[in-house]
C-alpha cells in the first residue's frame, strides 16, 4: 500500500487531483483474464486495465522492483483519480474523451519515469495537452463516475 500512496501523491503533484480517503481496488489477474476483458484480437499485449473503479494488474507485474511496471500502475491510478475527481465529466463520453483521458494518464506516466529513473519516454500523442490542462483545472467532486471509464496499458 505504501507504493500506492506514493504514486497517488505523485499524480496529485502533477495534476492537482484530490486523493480520496478510500483506496482503489487493485485486482491481480492473469494475462489471459486481462486479455479476455478487453477482447484482444489475436496476441494481446495488455498488462493492466482500469474499468469501473477497479484496477486489474498482471499477476507478474513487479511494481516494487520494476519502475516500468510501477509506471503502468501509476497510469491506471491516474484513471481512477480522473473518475474520483470527475475530471472529464464535462466532455461527452466517446472517443474524444477517451483520448483526453489517455493523454492525461500518459503525461503523468512520462513525468514519473523521468523523475523515478531518468527515462525519457514519449508515448503516442492522444490529445492536445492544453485541453487536458484546462479540463483538469475545472471543478471536481469526489464521486466515482461510472460511465465510459475503461482503458488498458501494454507492457512495452
Ligand atoms: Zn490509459
Amino acid at each position: 500500500m505504501e507504493t500506492v500512496i506514493a504514486l497517488l501523491a505523485f499524480i496529485h503533484s502533477v495534476t492537482g487531483y484530490a486523493v480520496p480517503d478510500q483506496f482503489p481496488q487493485i485486482v491481480r489477474a492473469s494475462h489471459e483474464q486481462i486479455a479476455g476483458m478487453i477482447a484482444c484480437p489475436r496476441s494481446c499485449e495488455a498488462f493492466a486495465l482500469y474499468r469501473d473503479g477497479v484496477i486489474y494488474l498482471d499477476r507478474t507485474a513487479d511494481v516494487e522492483g520494476d519502475v516500468n511496471a510501477r509506471s503502468i500502475l501509476l497510469h491506471e491510478l491516474t484513471h481512477w483519480l480522473q473518475d474520483a475527481n470527475c475530471a472529464f465529466c464535462r466532455v461527452a463520453a466517446g472517443q474524444h474523451r477517451w483520448r483526453l483521458r489517455e493523454a492525461d494518464a500518459y503525461q503523468v506516466q512520462s513525468r514519473y519515469l523521468l523523475a523515478a529513473s531518468g527515462q525519457h519516454r514519449h508515448f503516442a500523442r492522444f490529445a492536445d495537452p492544453e485541453e487536458v490542462d484546462a479540463l483538469r483545472a475545472g471543478p471536481g467532486h469526489a464521486v466515482l463516475a461510472k460511465a465510459g471509464s475503461e482503458s488498458y496499458s501494454r507492457r512495452d
